[in-house]
């Protein structure tokens, strides 16, 4: 695989079981490498409908996860935020789903909208 840590881009070669990686040329690309092989994460961004009282969509919100989620609960996550709605006023920061999944991270707002 290709180290995306950085611009330099070393191509990686993991071998998971025996918790080895070559061709990184630092610390950071020997994690990244090992953990991309057994626990690959994502952090997801995406957009959220915001509604009115009537539930007729107005706006979308951009959201992200705090913090990176498994890379294989990523449609599922989807699946969640799609079916939610939110209304107005939304603060950055705003938690709007917590415990996404139960990965212990929340989704979050990501733009003040009033
Ligand atoms: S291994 Fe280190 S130097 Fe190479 S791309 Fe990854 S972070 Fe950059």
């Amino acid at each position: 695989m290709t180290c995306i840590v950085c611009p330099r881009g070393c191509s990686l070669e993991v071998d998971p079981e025996a918790g080895t990686v070559v061709g990184n040329s630092c610390k950071r690309g020997f994690e990244h490498g090992l953990a991309e092989a057994t626990h690959p994460e994502r952090t997801l961004t995406t957009t959220v409908r915001v509604v009115d009282d009537q539930g007729v969509m107005i706006d979308m919100e951009p959201v992200r996860t705090a913090k990176p989620i498994p890379k294989r609960l990523l449609f599922d996550a989807m699946r969640e935020i799609d079916a939610l709605r939110v209304k107005l006023p939304i603060r950055r920061g705003d938690t709007l789903i917590r415990n996404l999944l139960d990965t212990g991270v929340d989704l979050i707002a990501c733009k003040d909208l009033s």
